[in-house]
């Protein structure tokens, strides 16, 4: 292995060390008792449960990754990557089909290796505190559904940025920016009409307390708020959540049907204020401005590196190639996510904290 190689072995290994060690700071912040103040809203009992849930949630998350990198280290220092290579160049299909069918195998592979963890999270993990619902057949469902969205969204977009690196020379980097940021823009469009109603049942809510309350708040808060709608989050969780879809003039709020059975009106309205803060204070804009700069940055390292022969050689891949490429150059990713994740991180907290201080809340909420 050359120092490429062993550098990215170090960066890796580092990464789930830091990682590791961050959990384990965090699950040591633990205390047995609910924090001052929470008393009245948060019973002893329950505050126990749930740290005990995040302990095991915890435990669970680190060994995964640690298998995940033993996977990872196993198929490389046995030449996995060079050996699939040979394999898929046999065929000869060209190098923007044959980079689909290596990269589609190797994440096919890997997703099928994740599956036993997704079986166990779910049946055993998020049974024993009692927040699984789903059937297994729902859970093959979901998969199946998740698989033909791979193929069907991500095929076009891995041909395309494909196409970009091997034929667009010196301009692949930002032609493939533009395209991805288009597409990017676009599936925000599609997401909440096509994709969402293939994995739940959205109706409108009912007319009563709980719509207009929500309603009024809009209004305060001058949100172009169209449609609210209840989800059946119960198919697959008792957890409950919220979330805001649409654009425009034409904006709805999804709510779990979990959240409006267990919790009391002011309490939600609490939930969607919170959120329309972000809105409010455009942070999912910013977010996604966010994003679409760190993928600029992304494929301009990734032009950089497409043609330096080190990291092939630190691969131990015989013919370099754009897929082969931008594989490797994937892994290099985690490493290098661990310093934008820093960015991110402290951006959304401060966001966080930013959503809570806006005027619109009801006077009952905010003495709460
Ligand atoms: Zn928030």
């Amino acid at each position: 292995m050359n120092l490429i190689g062993i550098i990215i072995l170090i960066a890796l290994s580092l990464n789930l060390l830091l990682n590791i060690l961050a959990e384990v700071l965090n699950l040591r912040r633990q205390t047995s008792e609910p924090p001052a103040g929470f008393e009245a809203v948060y019973s002893p009992e329950k505050y126990r449960r749930s740290q005990a849930y995040l302990k095991t949630r915890t435990r669970f998350g680190c060994s995964v990754a640690l298998f995940d990198l033993a996977l990872l280290l196993l198929f490389w220092l046995t030449g996995g990557f060079d050996f699939l290579d040979q394999w898929v160049r046999q065929w000869s299909y060209g190098p923007v089909l044959s980079g689909m069918l290596y990269i589609g195998i190797i994440l096919g592979a890997k997703s099928l290796c994740g599956q036993p963890f997704s079986l166990y999270s779910m049946f055993v993990i998020e049974a024993r505190f009692g927040f699984n619902t789903a059937t297994l057949g729902t859970f093959v469902a979901d998969r199946f559904k998740g698989l033909l969205l791979a193929i069907v969204i991500g095929g076009p977009v891995l041909a395309g940025v494909l196409a970009f690196f091997e034929y667009a020379g010196s301009n692949a980097w930002w032609l493939c920016w533009l395209a991805v940021t288009l597409f990017i823009l676009g599936l925000q469009y599609i997401a909440p009409t096509w994709i969402m109603p293939l994995f739940n049942k959205f109706e409108p809510l009912e007319e009563g307390q709980l719509k207009e309350s929500i309603l009024a708040l809009a209004k305060r808060a001058d949100y172009p708020l169209k449609n609210v709608l209840a989800m059946d989050g119960s198919r697959r969780s008792t957890k409950s959540n919220a979330f805001f879809t649409g654009f425009g003039k034409n904006k709805r709020i999804a709510l779990f049907d979990k959240l409006i059975d267990q919790h009391t009106i002011p309490e939600m309205i609490a939930v969607l204020a919170h959120e329309i803060g972000h809105f409010k204070r455009h942070h999912i804009k910013q977010m996604l401005a966010a994003s679409i700069l760190q993928m600029g940055l992304l494929l301009l390292l990734l032009s950089f590196c497409l043609s330096f022969q080190g990291l092939y050689d630190a691969f131990f891949l015989t013919h370099p190639s754009v897929y082969t490429g931008i594989l490797v150059f994937a892994l290099l990713f985690a490493p290098l996510d661990f310093f934008l994740g820093l960015v991110m991180h402290s951006l959304s907290r401060r966001n966080e904290y930013e959503a809570d201080r806006l005027p619109w809340r009801s006077p009952a909420i905010r003495r709460l």
